[in-house]
């Protein structure tokens, strides 16, 4: 912890930390106009909303999925095996299909946003029916689903893969903060490039990270885009004018202890500061401030000046999936954690960051959950128990450097499930490459097409005597 830090009381009980000398203020009133322009932040694909005309005022399908990110197009493919083309149909709203993943790298500078897309069109199986337009409102009680153009869909089975929001309005001073230079967020498609012209901008001061007081997809990329600017501030010359800064409300810096071990390791080797328990509730973007709560001392304050800011978003259920009798108390959709299918809801069932799976939120999830649901399916339909048993696979290949990955895989009880028989604690080049250039080929040509359901975990192949 370098001192940049002093301290002052404000009023009985709060405590504000004042970074550099520089004082608190409200800033000014551009936020509602700023709203409107930035709002379709939280969904990442929404800004491309398409009503066709072509839609009739109602439609049945026996196979419906709703959303078209990684999850839904995967699952159309695969149930298009199952019921033929004619019967499935996928409802997203979006022209654009983005590969999130490779953000991280877009914010540092390593790929292009224009490499993490491809049309919409161009990825939905051939045959299955593409209803452009946004999902209103689930009924499972009458097996009903309304869009926001007035039509009315029904179904037999219904896969509900509508990814989860982000809130960037949660944090006072944003979404209008990101008109201002020096902030940035790897987390939607307006402000990536932001992130990695930030991070080229920068001279001196003080380079900060943040970890919402949320769950999130991926928990590993707001670290990651800390390693990679440490990296690329040491390439350029600058670092030893920086403060590197990662402030997260989470209690630990990984939730999973082998790579957290590995992590610290790097943190200190590379002199990066980590506030545990910190959490972004404002930034004054004018002034370059962003303001923290101490979460273990509820009424304490920071503030902190930066020369860069990286803001990873709070997240929360899909509004539709929470706005309906399909969501668990917090608005998830209500899974089963083996088999996938709705715990009240016997033809309903989830994919991926909008279900309640007590797992990890990421694409490596939905890739490893696709086969399970997939075979869930085809068995009820026979009507046969369901009998393969998701166990929780998750991965976050963990960035440290332009040149380095840490590969974390682990399942529900957060035990590492690894793909290769060696320490994967360590970082690897071989790993980076694996992240940057085999893993978006998987994505595009094996798991949309529903050919891929992510790694066999190196243990799972010893359990069946396949190594
Ligand atoms: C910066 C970043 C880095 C990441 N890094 C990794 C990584 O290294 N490894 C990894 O495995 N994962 C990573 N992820 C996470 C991964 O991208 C997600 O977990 C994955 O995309 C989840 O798939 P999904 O189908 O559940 O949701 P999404 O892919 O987000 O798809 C949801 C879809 O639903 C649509 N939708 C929403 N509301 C409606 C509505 N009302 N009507 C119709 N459609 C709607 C949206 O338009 C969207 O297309 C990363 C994510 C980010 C942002």
């Amino acid at each position: 912890m370098s001192g940049v830090a002093s301290r002052s009381q404000c009023t009985p009980g709060t405590t504000t930390t004042v970074f550099a000398g520089i004082g608190q203020g409200e800033i000014g009133g551009t936020r509602t106009a700023a709203m409107h322009r930035l709002q379709k932040i939280p969904s990442i694909v929404m800004s491309h909303i398409h009503t066709s005309a072509q839609v009739s005022a109602h439609m049945h399908y026996k196979m419906l999925v709703l959303g078209g990110g990684s999850g839904g197009i995967t699952m159309g493919a695969r149930m298009k095996r199952l019921f033929g083309a004619e019967n499935v149909a996928v409802v997203e709203p979006s022209e654009m299909h983005y590969y999130q993943p490779i953000w991280t790298l877009v914010g540092a500078g390593a790929k292009t946003l224009a490499s993490s897309g491809r049309s919409t069109e161009s990825l939905m199986p051939s045959g299955v029916k593409w209803v452009k337009s946004k999902v209103q409102e689930i009924n499972p009680n009458t097996n009903t689903v309304k869009t926001d153009d007035g039509t009315e869909i029904t179904y037999e089975y219904l896969i509900v893969a509508l990814g989860l929001e982000l809130h960037f309005e949660k944090i006072k001073g944003l979404p209008e903060g990101f008109e201002h230079p020096k902030i940035g967020s790897n987390y939607s498609i307006q402000t990536v490039e932001k992130t990695w012209k930030a991070l080229q901008d920068f001279k001196e001061g003080n380079a900060v990270f943040t970890f919402p007081n949320t769950p999130v997809k991926c928990a590993g990329a707001p670290q990651k885009i800390m390693y990679l600017s440490d990296a690329y501030l040491r390439k350029t010359g600058k670092r030893n004018k920086a403060t590197v800064i990662y402030n997260t409300s989470l209690p630990v810096l990984f939730g999973i202890k082998k790579y957290a071990d590995a992590l610290w390791d790097i943190v200190r080797e590379r002199e990066l500061q980590i506030n545990l328990r910190r959490n972004l509730i404002e930034v004054r973007a004018d002034r370059q401030e962003a303001v923290f709560e101490n979460l273990d001392y509820p009424g304490e304050t920071t503030v902190i000046e930066y020369e860069m800011l990286h803001v990873t978003p709070p997240m929360g259920p899909n509004p539709v999936v929470q706005n309906s009798p399909l969501s668990d108390g917090a608005g998830w959709l209500d899974l089963n954690k083996d088999n996938l299918q709705h715990n009240k809801y016997p033809n309903v069932f989830g994919i991926g960051d909008c279900t309640n799976l007590p797992t990890a939120k990421t694409g490596a999830a939905v890739a490893a959950q696709s086969g399970v649901l997939h075979r869930t399916i085809s068995r009820i339909l026979k009507n046969q128990k369901p009998d393969k048993i998701y166990d929780g696979y998750t991965s976050c290949p963990l960035v440290t450097g332009y040149k380095s990955v840490i590969l974390a895989e682990f399942d529900y009880n957060g035990q590492p499930l690894e793909t290769f028989p060696i320490n994967q604690a360590k970082e690897r080049r071989i790993m980076y490459h694996m992240k940057a250039d085999v893993m978006p080929h998987l994505y595009w040509h094996g798991m949309l097409r529903g050919l891929w359901g992510g790694p066999a975990p190196y243990r799972k192949l010893m359990h069946l005597g396949m190594k």
